[in-house]
């Protein structure tokens, strides 16, 4: 029997037959994460329900030499989770368990595949909630958002994942549970809870999660405010942090962007403006009133053509429903994209709009843009047809997207890591010897280079031949045989 033969079969001992799939077909419901233009097919999946039996999973694999990934909702845009062809997939997502909500030390202990707005919702009874939140907060997982150190568009006042994390139970590639971390801030030693938060699932699989809850604001104002050009709602985003205001959030859509998503929420944006952009404040009463009259004067001064401030909550829910459906709503508009990441100074925001839209005219592909303005990072969405032949142009005008964001001071991800999809670009930001260091603390942790390999950083064998778009076989195509 092969060592996978052998491994299935130790695994289904383990987690019982409904634990493991092996089925060809059903394999391929894991076959990619949302960047959804590169697939690789696993050998097998397991779906644990324990952190025990993740460490005993992670324990055969690491045993019979077999490459594992952890896998949260698939949500990624990077392709972190994307497999291994001879490896195995650990999907976490039965590991959804609210363990404790701690109202009094503003707590909570959760399980890895427990989503990101299932924990806000379970501490709303006490006033409380987790301030990261991703636009995909409704399924992906903390596991994943670990893992990614994600953030979302409140993450300008409150801060990344990994401002909220305490500590956390990890399974390290060999099988071994520990902690990391501890229950209050300031813990003794190396800061190793850092080192996972953010590694993209290369150096452990997080198996518990101790997060911190933040009290409710007395108070939070929304507005939404039309520009003539994008270079004026950027310019208004540079004055009002100029001011000496943070906002809680502060988001730009242009009219692309505007059009995905009004088509498929209808939040009431104006769908012949060139950009919109929301402001929220947050904080006590007197102060946000204050704070939002001056930013609604920082945008008259800029030129805005219309300002439409929330009334209640539940418009200012819908303003909200219509910036974070836009990833999602481009599909409407397109029938593939490439959601890119990169980060630009903000001073050098309307330099890197103008660029792109030069770049993607250049290679007649149409780009849209919404972005976390106020942290200057940028999420072109590179829209193309596979049918039209169009992948290998639109994949190209990503990655120099990218790595234009290198070039004007930036950095290749804010928020969705660097994957399979970055790695051949780390070079452009990083030096040999940078590189070098990153994988020296992984393989502190990865000796043997079983934990998803091939991703975020780069490797000879992945840049020379990255795992692509699926494309028929010859002998497929000439009707000889069948894809399962
Ligand atoms: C419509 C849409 C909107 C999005 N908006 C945002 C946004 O505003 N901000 C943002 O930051 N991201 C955003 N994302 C990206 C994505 O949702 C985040 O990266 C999220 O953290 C991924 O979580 P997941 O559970 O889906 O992880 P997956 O995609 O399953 O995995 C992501 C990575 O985490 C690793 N991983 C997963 N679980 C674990 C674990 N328990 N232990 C160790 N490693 C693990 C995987 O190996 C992989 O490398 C968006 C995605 C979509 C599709």
């Amino acid at each position: 029997m092969s060592d996978l033969g052998k491994l299935r079969r130790e695994l289904e001992d383990l987690l019982g037959a409904d634990g493991v799939i092996s089925d060809p077909v059903q394999l391929r419901t894991y076959e990619c994460d949302g960047l959804a233009g590169y697939r690789v097919t696993p050998s097998l999946v397991v779906l644990p329900t324990t952190s025990e039996q993740v460490a005993e999973s992670v324990a055969a694999a690491h045993r019979a030499g077999v490459p594992f990934v952890a896998r949260g909702a698939g949500t990624g845009l990077s392709g972190g989770a994307l497999p291994v062809a001879e490896g195995i997939v650990i999907g976490l997502q039965r590991m959804r368990a609210i363990l404790e909500i701690d109202p009094v030390n503003r707590r909570a202990v959760v399980e890895p595949g427990v989503t990101n707005l299932a924990i806000s919702k379970a501490a709303a009874p006490y006033d409380l909630y987790y301030a990261p939140d991703p636009s995909s907060q409704q399924v992906c997982t903390i596991g994943g958002n670990v893992a990614e150190n994600s953030g979302g568009a409140h993450c300008l006042k409150y801060g990344f994942t990994t401002n909220h994390v305490l500590a956390m139970e990890v399974v390290l590639p060999d099988g071994t549970r520990t902690w990391l971390g501890g229950p209050s801030p300031e813990v003794a030693g190396p800061d190793l809870r850092g080192v996972v938060i953010g590694s993209e699932g290369t150096v452990a699989l997080v198996t518990k999660v101790v997060v911190r809850l933040l009290r409710k604001p007395e108070s939070v104002r929304t507005l939404l405010a039309d520009f003539p050009s994008i270079e004026q709602a950027g310019d208004t985003v540079t004055d009002v942090i100029g001011a000496g205001i943070v906002p809680a959030a502060m988001e730009i859509m242009d009219q692309l962007a505007i059009e995905a998503s009004e088509a498929a929420v209808g939040a009431g944006y104006t769908l012949d403006t060139p950009a919109a952009l929301v402001v929220e404040l947050d904080g006590p009463n007197e102060e946000c009133a204050l704070l939002f009259d001056a930013v609604r004067e920082i945008c008259q001064r800029n030129g805005t053509t219309k300002i439409r401030v929330a009334a209640d909550d539940a418009e200012r829910l819908m303003i909200w429903t219509g910036r974070k459906a836009a990833f999602a709503a481009v599909g409407r508009i397109s029938p593939d994209y490439f959601v890119q990441d990169g980060v630009v100074p903000r001073t050098r925001l309307a330099e890197a709009l103008s660029r792109i839209g030069a770049m993607g005219r250049a290679a007649g592909i149409r780009v849209a843009n919404v972005f976390h303005a106020g942290d200057g990072n940028l999420h072109p969405l590179v829209l193309y047809s596979e049918e039209a032949g169009e992948h290998g142009r639109a994949e190209k005008l990503s990655k120099e997207i990218a790595e234009l964001c290198v070039e004007l001071g930036g950095s290749l991800s804010g928020e969705h890591g660097i994957g399979t999809d970055k790695a051949c670009s780390m070079p452009t930001m990083f030096t040999e010897d940078d590189l070098a260091t990153m994988d020296k603390v992984r393989r502190a942790f990865d000796p043997e280079n079983l934990c998803n390999p091939g991703k975020l950083l780069p490797t000879p064998r992945l840049c020379g031949e990255r795992p692509g778009k699926y494309r028929p076989h010859p002998l497929e195509q000439a009707g000889v045989i069948d894809r399962l």
